[in-house]
């Protein structure tokens, strides 16, 4: 198939590259520059432009901005949406998080309806954070599946960095859904919903301090920087990105993935875990917390006492089988290493 992939230097675009081209596609992936399209390239010596290309989108807040990316000869067949951001270095909500997010999404979606209708489906990256009820705290009780949707609404997006991401997700992923059903376009969509990704690195990355938000908690644990506390988990459901970027291909392949939310989550995990997990494998490292440093662990009553999730979709129709914890989080670590930690 022919691919459109966007935000090919990130973290889970990169693995979700890797999957494409091993599954035999051929794909162009969007970047911002030619610098980074140059460094992706040099990564895949062996294949060539029919099989790798290249498009360089600086803005995905700019309406048009894809206007140009999605025309292809051959002509693509499937687009796979990932590029927005994810950071909360912010000074501006609208600005940095959800115009990229909304604009981005919608843009695409109207550069693909007007200029490639050989386009048949459209996987989207979405989030857990289109998903999860914030209000409701560790909610007891309640299975977290493809039916939640995030309640926020503008002004909550206001709040805080965090309440701006999880908001421009929540919008960008209404947004898609209400263009495919207002617009009928040729194609259907599929968005994939992770919660935090974990996981090795293979994009990329100049230094560990341009590590993705994701996994910057993992390689904190590893710097020493949880010594005395360790931060509190806030959400406490996980995936790898060798997963998410399985789960993202097999949306595009599969039909019957048309027209479906992928709620793709492993399972629960706490910063305590992922302290006990370097310890145990990485004990070279200094300041690492110890079993009675205090924070980060599941609240009183456990697992038992928080929601649940249900990933069955992702399993039954994406095939999806979940890695477990310790790896992916020794995984993170050994790429961290070959950057410098
Ligand atoms: P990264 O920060 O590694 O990737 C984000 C990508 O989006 C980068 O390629 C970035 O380009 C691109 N991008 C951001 N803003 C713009 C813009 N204005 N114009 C053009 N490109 C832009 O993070 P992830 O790989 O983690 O995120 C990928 C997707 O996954 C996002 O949609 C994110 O919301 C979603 N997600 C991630 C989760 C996680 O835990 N990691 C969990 C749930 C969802 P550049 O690098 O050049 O800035």
């Amino acid at each position: 198939t022919r691919v459109l992939l966007t935000g090919g230097s990130g973290f889970i675009a990169a693995h979700t590259l890797d999957v494409l081209l091993k599954h035999g596609h051929s794909v162009v992936t969007t970047v911002r520059t030619q610098e980074k399209a140059d460094k992706i390239k040099a990564a895949y010596p062996n294949y060539g432009k029919d099989k790798l290309d290249f498009a360089i989108v600086p803005d995905i807040a700019v309406p048009t901005a894809f206007d140009q990316a999605v025309v292809s000869d051959p002509p693509f067949e499937a687009v796979l949406h990932t590029a927005s951001p994810f950071h909360f270095n912010v000074t501006d909500i609208q600005k940095d998080l959800l115009d990229p997010a909304v604009i981005g999404t919608t843009g695409i979606l109207r550069s693909i309806k007007r200029s490639a209708p050989s386009v048949k489906r459209v996987v989207i990256t979405s989030s857990f954070a289109a998903i999860i009820e914030p209000s409701k705290g560790f909610w007891p009780g309640h299975t977290y599946s493809e039916k939640d949707w995030n309640p926020m609404t503008k002004k909550d997006a206001e709040e805080s960095p965090m309440a701006g991401y999880r908001a421009s997700k929540t919008f960008a992923e209404k947004a898609a859904w209400e263009f495919v059903e207002k617009e009928e376009p040729n194609f259907s969509i599929s968005t994939i919903n992770p919660p935090m990704v974990y996981g090795p690195i293979i994009h990329n990355l100049e230094s560990l301090e341009n590590m993705n938000t994701s996994n910057q908690r993992i390689l904190s644990a590893a710097q020493g920087k949880w010594k005395d506390e360790i931060p509190n988990t806030g959400v406490h459901f996980w995936v790898d990105v060798r997963d998410v970027a399985e789960a993202h291909v097999a949306a595009m392949e599969k039909p019957e993935a048309a027209g479906k939310r992928f709620f793709t989550v492993a399972g629960y995990f706490s910063n305590k875990e992922i302290a006990q997990i370097v310890k145990k494998h990485f004990p070279q490292y200094k300041d690492l917390p110890s079993d009675s440093t205090p924070g980060g662990d599941y609240p009183e009553g456990g697992k038992d006492a928080m929601y649940k999730f249900d990933n069955s979709r992702s399993r039954e129709i994406l095939g999806v089988k979940y890695r477990n914890f310790e790896d992916s989080v020794v995984d993170s670590i050994k790429s961290f290493q070959k950057v410098g930690l």
